[in-house]
């Protein structure tokens, strides 16, 4: 069996940009896709804060110049979806959905994480259409308007924050009486002129108008049980972020569902690499994400050309030893 060089494991910025760095670097990396090229971007509207593009440009567009750039240097793209891993022996092995096994000298994980849905009625159909997971994406479309934000995290009050520079009015709508964000969020978020709360409350469906764009969301009060609609343009929901890490449990050193890194991308494996959200619960952004490939990517780089100098038991040793790697 051919030991690959790289596997890269996702299709979001952080996968096609180490993609596009290992290729230049002569390292013929693969990469396997998953189930949703492009991850998150793919299903963004319009992505007018990636540097370069004035304009903006569609999410869907934007994966396909990631990918078309990534190809160009050599990158071999795989549309199959990673079951099962093995990073305690090395060379490393990754098994696919379609029965492939592959081994590889090292692995940059970019799987990504996936934004926590309602699952309420008028979700999946207006996506995009009023209903958004991303203020720092979409904000900007609804200068002047009422939006609603669910949630009564970090991020709710976060991006509701954000949305305060746009929207007339922020509502925050929480299914109990007190949040879980931050102290500091919170006395920013109630001194906020713009923001008020909802409180003890649920969306139990997501309403359109005439012009098929959300016109209302229908709440339900969990303690008195009284369902209403409540007029509004825009739905931001943040009740969480599942990174799509199952498969790197027991493998990786991971908390809270994300994998563990130090700042130059290394996790707890020496030869595995870990870049985008699957590591990062905090900025979320294209552009942090792309960074991330391309240290994830040098490190790797790295770490092969010791590799070959070197061999694995060594090299490990020495990393480990740096103190550079998680626990
Ligand atoms: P989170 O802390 O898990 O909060 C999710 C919120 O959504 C909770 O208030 C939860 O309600 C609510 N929720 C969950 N499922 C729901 C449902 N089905 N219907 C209605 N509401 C629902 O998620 P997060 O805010 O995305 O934060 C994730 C992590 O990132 C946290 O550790 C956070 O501290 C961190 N973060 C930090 C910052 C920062 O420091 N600036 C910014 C963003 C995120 P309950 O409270 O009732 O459970």
């Amino acid at each position: 069996m051919t030991v690959e060089n790289v596997i890269i494991i996702g299709s979001g910025p952080a996968g096609f940009t180490a993609g596009l760095y290992t290729s230049r670097a002569q390292l013929k990396p693969l990469l396997i896709t998953g189930n949703e090229i492009g991850g998150q971007v793919a299903l963004t509207y319009e992505i007018e804060n990636y540097p370069g593009f004035p304009e903006g440009l569609p999410g869907p567009e934007l994966v396909e110049k990631f990918q078309a750039q990534a190809e160009r240097f050599g990158t071999r793209i795989e549309y199959d979806y990673v079951t099962e891993v093995d990073f305690q022996q090395h060379p490393f092995v990754v098994r696919t959905q379609s029965g492939q096994e592959y081994q590889a000298k090292s692995v940059i994980v970019s799987t990504g994480a996936t934004p926590r849905k309602l699952q309420v009625p008028g979700e999946a159909e207006l996506t995009g259409r009023g209903v958004s997971y991303c203020a720092t994406c979409d904000g900007f479309f609804f200068r002047d308007k009422n939006v609603v934000v669910i949630g009564g995290g970090d991020s709710a009050l976060e991006e509701g924050l954000f949305l305060t520079r746009f929207a007339s009015k922020v509502t925050v709508i929480h299914r109990r009486d007190e949040l879980r964000a931050s102290k500091i969020l919170q006395k920013r978020a109630f001194a906020n002129e713009k923001m008020q709360f909802i409180w003890d409350s649920v969306v139990t469906g997501i309403n359109a108008g005439d012009n098929d764009a959300v016109a209302s969301v229908t709440l339900k009060n969990v303690k008195t049980e009284e369902e209403y609609e409540f007029p509004t343009e825009g739905v931001f929901i943040f009740i969480g972020h599942k990174p799509n890490g199952e498969i790197f449990e027991g493998q990786l050193a991971m908390k809270y569902g994300y994998v563990l890194t130090d700042r130059n991308m290394h996790t707890s494996v020496p030869g595995v690499f870990a870049a985008g959200e699957i590591q990062d619960n905090h900025f979320r952004q294209v552009a942090t994400s792309v960074g991330q490939g391309t240290q994830a990517a040098m490190e790797a780089e790295r770490f092969l050309a010791e590799l070959e100098d070197k061999g694995y038991e060594k090299v490990k040793a020495e990393l480990l030893d740096s103190e550079a790697v998680p626990a």
